[in-house]
């Protein structure tokens, strides 16, 4: 075991020394003892070699605080935990000075010009450690380092099963009026509507930026257009489509307003609302866009082949809905 390798025998246990030397973590009388406040830097770590070296040559392994604390790291760093990370301590040693003292790896690194935050201390402890712990000092240096999550008994956020409860309710088509058990209210499932509509629009917006070949179907009706995807990937051949927008057309429903309304559609759709607009991604669904798909009114097809010559360079086709026309009288 560490720190017994000094026992010769058990007549030199029972008979100690005259004179006990000093253990080295001891300072001479005219050292200057380094403390928190004259101690720029918060130590070197020690490495086995020395600790091995240190154990056969102290003399005092009983009282040494270095030798106790080699002894029983295990169990000491098991009462100095670093709160919500279960396994890791804050307790370590290190070299001030040339003198060995115990210290908290978090204080040092919250830049703690304190005992423990410059490993000056030699008091090795449980008590003493749990003192610390708890300590106004530490949890600052937590709360320095973001490391102290406030444990408030409230969740942060609701769990990946909550937010599945909440997408069955919604495919249910029923209304938020109707609260999901164990979840919440109206006030909570709109907000994690959002979420989830968001993580969706996300991972359209990943599909597209891949996409070999889109194609974009629209529909105006008092003054709003709707806007739908069709799209494959030209490398791994998914197709997928979906819902891209919808908006008010400005003004008068001209075809150049129609054009407008759809782009603003894409550009509200590229707009991340962490990053904001994101102007590759645009660029991408502009360029991968091959055929516009409108209804027969006048003025969406004139809007199809308006795009064409814009943005929307690289469409081949624009396609007319003659069924869903078939109504429309002709004057
Ligand atoms: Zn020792
Ligand atoms: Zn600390």
């Amino acid at each position: 075991m560490i720190g017994f390798k000094t026992v010769k025998s058990k007549e030199e246990l029972e008979t100690p020394p005259k004179t006990v030397s000093r253990p080295r973590f001891c300072t001479k009388k005219t050292e200057k003892i380094p403390t928190a406040e004259n101690t720029e830097f918060a130590g070197v770590a020690i490495s086995m070699e020395d600790d091995y070296d240190h154990v056969e040559l102290c003399k005092d392994w009983s009282s040494c605080p270095r030798c106790f604390f080699l002894r029983n790291k295990e169990s000491l760093q098991e009462a100095a935990p670093v709160k919500f990370f279960p396994g890791l301590s804050w307790l370590d040693a290190r070299m001030v000075n040339d003198m060995w003292g115990i210290g908290c790896l978090i204080c040092a690194a919250a830049n703690f010009k304190t005992d423990f935050g410059n490993f000056c201390v030699r008091s090795v402890r449980k008590s003493n450690l749990k003192r610390h712990t708890a300590s106004p000092q530490h949890q600052e240096a937590l709360n320095k380092l973001n490391l102290d999550h406030k444990d408030t008994g409230i969740k942060q956020a609701p769990t990946e099963e909550e937010f599945q409860l909440a997408l069955n309710h919604r495919r249910g088509v029923a209304s938020l009026s109707f609260s999901v058990n164990q979840v919440g209210k109206r006030f909570k499932l709109c907000k994690m509507m959002w979420c989830l509509a968001e993580a969706g629009r996300e991972m359209t917006r990943e599909f597209l930026k891949e996409a070999g070949s889109i194609a974009l179907a629209q529909d105006g009706r008092k003054s709003k257009l709707l806007v739908r995807y069709s799209a494959c990937n030209e490398v791994t051949l998914v197709h997928k489509k979906g819902f891209l927008g919808l908006e008010y057309i400005d003004g008068l429903q001209s075809a150049a307003a129609i054009v407008e309304c759809l782009e603003k559609i894409i550009r509200k759709f590229c707009t991340r609302p962490d990053t904001g607009l994101d102007e590759h991604l645009e660029a991408c669904i502009k360029e991968s866009c091959e055929v516009l798909c409108a209804d027969a009114a006048s003025n969406e097809f004139a809007a199809g082949r308006l795009a064409r010559k814009g943005a929307f360079s690289n469409v081949v086709t624009i396609c007319k809905d003659n069924a869903h026309a078939a109504t429309r009288q002709e004057n």
